[in-house]
C-alpha cells in the first residue's frame, strides 16, 4: 500500500478545476478494459489519514499489454483548453527483479470529446491521443515501505472545443503504474478591476497563443472614459490594459473604487483626481457634492469655475467728480471699496434728462454720446457729449460684476449726480435756400439749427459779393428763419451765411451758399447821354470816395477811442460763441433767469462758518461747500434777510442771475443759488481778502508799482470781459473789487438795486433825471459816476470807463476816498468845470494820464477797456520807460507804442509755466502760439479748455499765477535798477 503525502486542496486562482480525483467522495469507479487484471482501484490513505483512490497495473512480466481506463464524463464548462496534471508512480524497469523485455516505463494519454455524459462503451480507436506520458526528472520522493518512489507529476493540455465534455483515457502498455491522483482544469483570467472597469473571470483561449479580448464594465459611481478593454492570455494573465472609467463627479478614486467626496469637500471637474475642500463662501451638507454651494449672499457667476470662491457685486463707486464743459459732461469715479472678491468689474451709465427740477426725469435720448462707451466700461472716467445745453441731467454710474446680474441691489452698487450744463452757443444754421430772386434781392429761408441749445433769440445774415474780399460784408439781423436781402447789384454772385443767436451768444455761420441777383438792363457804351451819365457818375463816385476818406480821417483823429471800440465790437459779432449779457429783468419770471443762469444748490451741501460782511440784503458769511462728487471748496455765502418782499428777493437774486451768464478769472464766480429753501442764498467763490479798498488801505505802503498795476490789469481784464458780453457795470468802484488769497482782484457786486439801507460813505445818492439808461434803484454813486451817467443816466461801457480811472486812483492812493471830504454836489461842480483828481503820492505819470484819458469829458474820448488792458500790458513789460513819477524825465504816453527791452526776451513763457508748476503745458500752449509770457495773460477757460488744458485746477491755477509770477518777477528787476521806481 503506498502512503501519499497529498497536497493541500488550494488551487491557484486563475485555474478552474472540472475534476480531482482528490476530492472525490467514495470510490471513482472508473471503466477499465479490460475489466479484470488490468487498471485497478485501490483506495489509499494520505499523509492526513483522509483516502483517496488511485488506480494501478503492473502487468510487467507479460507481453503486449493494453490495460485501458476511461474517466468519467468530464463536462467542459466553457473551457476551450483544459489541462490534464497526473501524478503518478512509475517503477524503473531495472528495479523489478526478473522482468522480461516486456517492461514498460510510458503509458498513454487519450480524450475523446462527447456530449454524452453516460456513454457505456467507447470505442478505443475514437480516443485521440493527448501524448505518451513517462516519468521524469520532476518527481517527488515517495516512501513506500522499505524503498523510497518517486512521485511524478506531469501535465499535458489539449483544445477541447467540439463538445459539451469529454472523456480521458490511461493506456498502460506493460508499466508498474499507480495513478496517484488526476485533476483536469482549465486556465482563466480572473476577475479583476484594471481602471476602474471590472473584467470578470474568463476562460482563456482554445489555443497556447490565443489571446481573448474582454471588455470591461465601470466599477459604481464612474463612468467610461475610453472603452475599457483587456486580453486574456493563454496561460492566465491579462494582459494590455486599454482605457478605463473615472470617478462621476463628486466622487474620487480610491483602492479601485469611486467613493462619495466627504461633507465640505467637492469633486466638480473630471479632471481633478480627488475630492477638494469646497473654496472659501461656499459649502457642501451632503456626501457626493459635485459643487459647494454658495453662502448666502455669495454667488457664482456662469462662467466661474467650481474651485473658485463665491463672490459678490461689487459695492457703489466712489468720489464721482463731474465737470461740466458747454454740453459736454465728465465723470471721474474711483473704484467700489469693496470688488467683491472678483476683478472682473465694469460700469455703466445711466442717464436721465430731467424737467422741473428732477421731478420728472426721463431717459436720454439716443442723441447723447458716450465716450469711450455707456456700457461694459473698464476705465472710471466717461465723457457725455450732445447733452442739451442748460439742462439738468442726473447720471447715475453702475459698478458691475460677474454676479451683479439678478443679485445687484441696486443703489448698492450705483452712485448718481445730478447736474446742469451750462449754456452753449448754437449748432450751424442748415439748407439756406433761395425763394424769390430779383435784380437788387434774394429772398433766403433757413432751417432752425439742429442743436438750438436754447431759444434762438436772432439770426444774423452775412453777405458779399463772390469776387469781393470777405472783409466788406453786409450783415442783415432777423427773428425769423427767413429774410429778405435788398440793396444787392444786378448780376453779381453774393454768399451768404447764416447764424443764430441764443442767450449763450453766437453759434458759428453755416458755410457760404452762393446765389446770383438777376440781370440789370445796363446803358450801352456809345449812347452820348448815357456816356455822360457814366462820367457823371464816375465822377461822382470819385467825389463821394474823397469825402469818405476825409470823413473817415476826420473822425479817427477825433475820436482815437471810438474806431477801435468798434472795431472790438465788429471782432465780438464776428466771432461765434461770444456771449451777450441776457438782462434778466427781460425774463417775465425772474425765477426761470435765476435757473437758467444759476445752479439751486442743494443747503445741506452748504457749511456756513462765520459772518464776514453786511450786504445789501443780509449777511455775507464765509463757509464751505461740498457739491456731490466735486471737492470742498470755500465760500462767501450772501443770505437775503427774513421778511423779505417778493421785489426785494428778486432784486436779491437778480445778482445771480448776472454773475452766472459770467466766466473768467477777474470775475467773481457764481457757484450758485439756494432758493427752494429760507434762507434764499447766492454762493460765490470766497476771496479771502475782502474788498479792494479795504485791503488797500490795510496794507497801505506795502506794494510796488508794479504789484498796484497788476490789480488794475485784472479789473480792466474782467472789465474788458463784460463790456465785450455788453454788460455794463454801473458800480465799478474799488469797494467791488475782491481781493483773494492769491491777491488777485476779481470784479464783484452785480446787484442792480442800489437801495441801500446804511450807507456810511455815503456813496450813492438819488438824482431824478431821465435818459435813455436808468438805475432801478435810482441812486447813483457819484464819486465814481461819469458827468453823462449822472446827468442823463447814459450807463454805457465809457461810463464804466470813467469809473475805472476813480478805482485806479483808488488802488494808486491804496484806498483814499476819492474828491476826500467834498460833497457830492461839488464834486459834480468841480468835474463839470473841468477840474480832475490829481495824481495820488508817487503814481507814475503815465498812470495818471491814463486816468485823465478815462475822465475825458466827451465819452467816446475815453479808452475802451479792450485799449486799457493793451496800455496796462506794454507798462509791465516796460516797466523801466513807463513808471516814472513826475519827477523824473518826460515820459512817453502809453498811447503811444514803446520801444525798449521788452522783458518776453529775458524771460520765457515757459520759465513762467515752469515757476508755476505748470512746465507740462508747454508744449500745448507754445503749440498754440502763446509763445511769450505776457501772452499768457490774455488765456481765459475757453481758450484753455479748447486747446486740451481741461483739467480745472490746472486752468485756475494758470489764471490765478501767471499775473503774480509776472508781476514779482517784473519787481526782482526793478529792484536791481539803480533808478528804482518803488514808492519809498
Ligand atoms: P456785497 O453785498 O457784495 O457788497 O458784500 C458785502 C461784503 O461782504 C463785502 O464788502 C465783502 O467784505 C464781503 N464779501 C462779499 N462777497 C465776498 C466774497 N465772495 N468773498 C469774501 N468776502 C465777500
Amino acid at each position: 500500500m503506498f502512503t501519499v503525502i497529498s497536497a493541500a486542496r488550494v488551487y491557484p486562482p486563475n485555474e478552474g478545476t472540472l475534476l480531482d480525483t482528490r476530492t472525490v467522495p467514495g470510490e471513482l469507479k472508473w471503466a477499465a478494459s479490460p475489466t479484470e487484471g488490468g487498471w485497478e482501484e485501490v483506495s489509499i490513505m494520505d499523509e492526513k489519514n483522509v483516502p483517496i483512490r488511485t488506480y494501478q497495473v503492473c502487468n510487467v512480466m507479460e507481453p503486449s499489454q493494453s490495460n485501458w481506463l476511461r474517466t468519467d464524463w468530464i463536462p467542459r464548462s466553457g473551457a476551450q483548453r483544459i489541462y490534464v496534471e497526473i501524478k503518478f508512480t512509475l517503477r524503473d524497469c531495472n528495479s523489478l527483479p526478473g522482468v522480461t523485455g516486456t517492461c514498460k516505463e510510458t503509458f498513454n494519454l487519450y480524450y475523446y470529446e462527447s456530449n454524452n455524459d453516460r456513454e457505456h462503451y467507447i470505442r478505443e480507436s475514437n480516443f485521440l491521443k493527448i501524448d505518451t506520458v513517462a516519468a521524469d526528472e520532476s518527481f517527488t520522493q515517495v516512501d513506500i515501505g522499505d524503498r523510497i518512489m518517486k512521485l511524478n507529476t506531469e501535465v499535458r493540455d489539449v483544445k477541447v472545443t467540439t463538445r459539451k465534455g469529454f472523456y480521458l483515457a490511461f493506456q498502460d502498455v506493460g508499466a508498474c503504474i499507480a495513478l496517484v491522483s488526476v485533476r483536469v482544469f482549465y486556465k482563466t483570467c480572473p476577475l479583476t478591476v484594471r481602471n476602474l472597469a471590472t473584467f470578470p473571470d474568463t476562460n482563456t483561449g482554445a489555443d497556447t497563443s490565443s489571446l481573448v479580448e474582454v471588455r470591461g464594465s465601470c466599477v459604481n459611481q464612474s463612468e467610461e472614459r475610453e472603452e475599457p478593454k483587456m486580453y486574456c492570455g493563454a496561460d492566465g494573465e491579462w494582459l494590455v490594459p486599454i482605457g478605463g472609467c473615472v470617478c462621476n463627479l463628486g466622487y474620487e478614486e480610491k483602492s479601485g473604487v469611486c467613493q462619495a467626496c466627504t461633507v465640505g469637500f467637492n469633486r466638480a471637474v473630471s479632471t481633478d483626481r480627488a475630492c477638494s475642500k469646497c473654496p472659501p463662501h461656499s459649502h457642501s451638507e451632503k456626501e457626493g457634492a459635485t459643487v459647494c454651494d454658495c453662502n448666502p449672499a455669495y454667488y457664482r457667476s456662469e462662467s466661474d469655475p467650481a474651485s473658485m470662491p463665491c463672490t459678490q457685486p461689487p459695492s457703489a463707486p466712489q468720489q464721482l467728480i463731474s465737470e461740466v464743459n458747454e454740453t459736454s459732461v465728465v465723470l471721474e469715479w474711483s473704484a467700489p471699496l469693496r470688488l467683491g472678491g472678483r476683478s472682473d468689474i465694469s460700469y455703466s451709465v445711466d442717464c436721465l434728462l430731467c424737467h422741473g427740477g428732477a421731478q420728472l426725469c426721463l431717459p436720454c435720448s439716443q442723441d447723447v454720446l458716450f465716450s469711450p462707451q455707456q456700457s461694459g466700461l473698464r476705465a472710471t472716467r466717461v465723457c457725455m457729449s450732445e447733452l442739451q445745453a442748460h439742462t439738468r441731467y442726473t447720471f447715475t454710474i453702475l459698478a458691475r460684476n460677474g454676479v451683479s446680474q439678478g443679485h445687484s441691489a441696486g443703489a448698492g452698487q450705483s452712485v448718481s449726480v445730478t447736474l446742469t450744463t451750462n449754456q452753449a452757443a448754437p449748432s450751424p444754421v442748415t439748407s439756406i435756400q433761395a425763394g424769390d430772386v430779383t435784380r437788387h434781392g434774394v429772398s433766403l429761408a433757413w432751417q432752425q439749427p439742429d442743436r438750438p441749445n436754447g431759444v434762438i433769440l436772432e439770426y444774423e445774415v452775412k453777405y458779399y459779393e463772390k469776387d469781393q474780399k470777405e472783409s466788406s460784408y453786409r450783415i442783415m439781423k432777423t427773428a425769423s428763419r427767413s429774410a429778405d436781402i435788398t440793396g444787392l447789384s444786378p448780376l453779381t454772385v453774393y454768399l451768404f451765411q447764416v447764424r443764430a443767436r441764443t442767450a449763450a451768444g453766437y453759434g458759428e455761420f453755416s458755410g457760404p451758399v452762393e446765389f446770383s441777383t438777376n440781370s440789370d438792363p445796363l446803358p450801352l457804351i456809345g449812347d452820348a447821354a448815357n456816356s455822360t451819365l457814366l462820367l457823371l457818375s464816375i465822377s461822382g463816385g470819385v467825389i463821394l470816395l474823397l469825402i469818405s476818406t476825409a470823413v473817415f480821417i476826420i473822425s479817427r483823429r477825433r475820436g482815437k477811442y471810438s474806431q477801435a471800440k468798434q472795431d472790438s465790437e465788429e471782432e465780438k459779432h464776428l466771432n461765434p460763441g461770444v456771449r451777450i449779457y441776457v438782462d434778466p429783468f427781460t425774463y417775465e419770471d425772474p425765477d426761470q433767469a435765476v435757473h437758467e443762469f444759476a445752479k439751486e444748490i442743494d443747503a445741506s451741501y452748504i457749511h456756513i462758518e462765520k459772518v464776514i460782511g453786511i450786504g445789501e440784503f443780509g449777511e455775507v458769511c464765509s463757509g464751505r461747500l461740498r457739491l456731490q462728487g466735486k471737492r470742498e471748496i470755500f465760500v462767501a455765502i450772501k443770505s437775503l434777510k427774513a421778511a423779505y418782499s417778493n421785489k426785494q428777493r428778486q432784486d436779491f437774486l437778480s445778482e445771480a442771475s448776472i454773475m452766472g451768464q459770467f466766466d473768467h478769472p477777474n470775475i467773481i464766480r457764481l457757484e450758485g443759488v439756494v432758493t427752494r429753501c429760507k434762507p434764499v442764498m447766492i454762493i460765490t467763490e470766497y476771496m479771502e481778502n475782502g474788498s479792494l479798498d479795504a485791503f488797500l488801505r490795510k496794507h497801505d505802503g506795502h506794494f510796488t508799482v508794479i504789484q498796484l498795476v497788476g490789480k488794475l490789469r485784472g479789473i480792466a481784464s474782467g472789465m474788458k470781459y463784460l463790456s465785450d458780453m455788453s454788460y455794463v457795470h454801473r458800480d465799478l468802484a474799488a469797494r467791488n473789487i475782491l481781493v483773494n488769497s492769491n491777491l488777485v482782484c476779481k470784479v464783484s457786486d452785480f446787484g442792480l438795486s442800489r437801495v441801500l439801507q446804511e450807507d456810511p460813505e455815503n456813496a450813492y445818492t438819488t438824482r431824478e433825471v431821465t435818459g435813455t439808461y436808468h438805475s432801478p434803484g435810482g441812486k447813483i454813486p457819484i464819486r465814481w459816476t461819469s458827468p453823462e451817467a449822472i446827468a442823463y443816466r447814459k450807463f454805457t461801457p465809457s461810463s464804466d470807463t470813467w469809473s475805472y480811472g476813480v478805482v485806479m486812483w483808488e488802488v494808486m492812493s491804496y484806498g483814499e476816498r476819492p474828491y476826500w471830504d467834498m460833497s457830492n454836489q461839488d464834486v459834480i461842480k468841480a468835474i463839470d468845470e473841468g477840474y480832475r483828481l490829481p495824481p495820488p503820492m508817487d503814481c507814475p505819470v503815465c498812470l495818471h494820464q491814463l486816468m485823465l484819458d478815462c475822465w475825458q469829458t466827451e465819452r467816446t474820448h475815453r479808452p475802451s477797456f479792450t485799449q486799457i488792458l493793451n496800455m496796462l500790458d506794454k507798462l509791465i513789460r516796460n516797466p523801466t520807460t513807463t513808471l516814472r513819477t513826475g519827477g523824473d524825465r518826460p515820459v512817453p504816453s502809453l498811447l503811444e507804442p514803446v520801444v525798449g527791452p521788452e522783458f518776453v526776451s529775458v524771460w520765457s513763457a515757459e520759465d513762467c509755466l515752469q515757476a508755476i508748476g505748470m512746465g507740462m503745458y508747454r508744449d500745448t500752449l507754445t503749440t498754440a502760439g502763446y509763445t511769450s509770457p505776457d501772452s499768457l495773460l490774455t488765456l481765459t477757460h475757453q481758450d484753455m479748455t479748447s486747446i486740451g488744458i481741461i483739467t480745472p485746477s490746472h486752468q485756475d491755477q494758470i489764471l490765478a499765477s501767471v499775473q503774480q509770477v509776472l508781476l514779482s518777477h517784473m519787481q526782482q528787476i526793478q529792484e536791481q535798477m539803480p533808478d528804482s521806481m518803488v514808492p519809498v
